[in-house]
């Protein structure tokens, strides 16, 4: 069976190449991957800065951004059903994880599909635990596979409601800070709620940003200061000094949430009085959100529905760029938008 698959800790390793068949166990519901998302995390992984193989393996099958299609009947679904998965799998010895809650692990010792320890869904057949499959409604179609990182987008804004909501709050005004599918997603989601939102990125999004109604900014002509300030601001651009900005361009009782990854070695500046006083005396919150919890997945598949049918053509045109397992390359490379890995039609 044909898979992508890579050598954690090692750069330039990921290519397809056979893996051992796969059967489903008593209990597994056996899926067919029609197509996977490529994101920031299967670069990293692919450059060998991060990820790690299942125990006594040294390769790992990529691919955590799944749509799959059911093989055969049971465990509540049928086949031809369309499905995801969810990523992240209990460490077995913290409270969070024993009450379901992996997102909240406190022991780091989790295992996530296709990064950490467990093999992806980067390859034809997957043997899955139906607990942790999520339907996919027929509507949505193959825009299934934006279900991961909407699912992303949604633990960062329930966590966000959550702690904003901890007083008396308004969300009212929101800034989302890069226009890649965690941007974008979170773009639509906030504006689905009716939030005014405005999306600032360096990558020309106007259209994409501008059909959900939000207000696209260039970073290259606007520094981000002069956008004003807003209740709830999300950093998905992936760059430490913006999220070094972010308590700055609050309001009161405001809240930042970190939802990009930048591991380079360097130093930031904060200001010292952001720091010291308003986000003191204005009740401000820096927080970061990762991984997705069951909730957040439903919540995602609902919410990509109704984006479908309220701007019809934004996903379509999120997801730029569709090619086979085998240009692998080419979708590591894109950075138009989401690329996916079609490995059934
Ligand atoms: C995935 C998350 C995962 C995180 C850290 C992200 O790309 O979307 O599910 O928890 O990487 O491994």
């Amino acid at each position: 069976m044909r898979a992508l698959v890579t050598e954690p800790g090692r750069a330039h390793t990921t290519r397809v190449d056979d893996v051992p068949e796969i059967r489903a166990l008593d209990g597994e519901v056996l899926v067919r991957t029609l197509e996977v998302g490529v994101c920031g995390t299967d670069r990293e992984i692919s450059e060998g800065l991060f990820g790690i193989a299942p125990e006594d393996e040294h390769e790992l099958v990529l691919g955590h951004e799944a749509l799959g299609i059911v093989e055969r009947d049971g465990h509540g679904f049928t086949r031809g059903d369309l499905v995801t998965a969810t990523v992240r799998r209990s460490c077995g010895h913290c409270l969070p994880c024993e009450e379901e809650s992996p997102d909240s692990c406190l022991t780091g010792d989790y295992s996530e599909r296709g990064i950490t320890r467990l093999h992806g869904y980067a390859r034809e057949l997957v043997a899955e635990d139906p607990k942790q499959l999520i339907a996919i409604p027929r509507s949505l179609g193959r825009l299934g596979v934006l279900a991961e990182p909407t699912s992303i987008c949604e633990r960062a804004l329930r966590h966000a409601r959550a702690i904003g909501g901890r007083q008396p709050w308004q969300l009212e005004r929101a800034l989302v800070i890069g226009a890649g599918a965690i941007g974008v997603l979170t773009t639509y989601l906030l504006r689905l709620s009716g939030v005014e939102v405005v999306t600032a990125s360096l990558e020309p999004r106007n259209e994409l940003v501008g059909q959900s109604g939000a207000q696209y900014v260039s970073t290259r002509d606007t520094e981000l200061p002069e956008l004003g300030t807003f209740d709830l601001v999300v950093e998905a651009a992936g760059n430490a000094s913006l999220m070094a900005q972010t308590l700055g361009l609050l309001r009161r009782s405001g809240v930042a949430c970190l939802l990009g990854i930048d591991p380079r070695k360097q130093r930031v500046e904060l200001d010292g009085p952001t720091l010291g006083v308003d986000t003191i005396l204005e009740n401000r919150v820096l927080f970061g959100s990762v991984n997705a919890h069951r909730q957040d997945w439903l919540a995602a598949v609902e919410h990509l529905d109704a984006t479908r049918r309220r701007w019809p053509d934004a996903l379509e045109q999120l997801v730029g760029l569709r090619v086979p397992l085998d240009r692998f390359e080419d979708a590591f490379a894109y950075r138009g938008g989401k690329a996916t890995l079609v490995l059934a039609d």
